[in-house]
């Protein structure tokens, strides 16, 4: 998959296309303030500062919005850059690519596809089989351990 294809652009990450709907008072409660500002704000945390970006064990990332399952242990690999790091989604529907031009970049943000929780961004220099890196910020996910 190119993900420099065309998208549609940027909207709200509570925009109502998003099956799962909370107001902002209802996502400042359930989140501590730093998964707020990555997940509603779209702020990024600050590289190895994340509980995940040096985490291997064996399980599932959901999103810490909604609870869907975004990402595997099996392909979470160590990128170096400080941020939890993966060559795929558990499955292409799970996430949704926005074209991100803000700090005049373009990028490909990573959101939830459920809730609208900005999880991170995609970059074309991960490993095979599918070259894509998914860099993600820990405040966006919760780790689940596999049974
Ligand atoms: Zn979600």
């Amino acid at each position: 998959m190119n993900p420099f294809k065309r998208s549609p652009p940027p909207h709200p990450h509570d925009d109502p296309r998003y099956p799962v709907h909370k107001t902002d008072d209802q996502w400042r409660a359930e989140l501590d303030p730093m998964q707020y500002q990555v997940a509603r704000q779209a702020a990024t945390e600050r590289a190895f500062s994340g509980k995940y970006w040096d985490h291997f064990a064996p399980g599932t990332y959901a999103c810490v919005g909604c609870g869907t399952p975004l990402f595997e242990s099996g392909t979470k690999f160590d990128a170096g850059c400080g941020w939890p790091s993966y060559w795929q989604p558990i499955n292409s529907e799970v996430v949704e690519r926005v074209v991100d031009e803000t700090h005049g970049m373009v990028r490909i943000e990573v959101r939830c596809n459920h809730c609208g929780t900005h999880l991170g961004h995609v970059f074309p220099d991960g490993p095979q089989p599918t070259g894509e890196r998914f860099c993600i910020n820990s405040a966006a996910i919760d780790f689940k351990p596999a049974e």
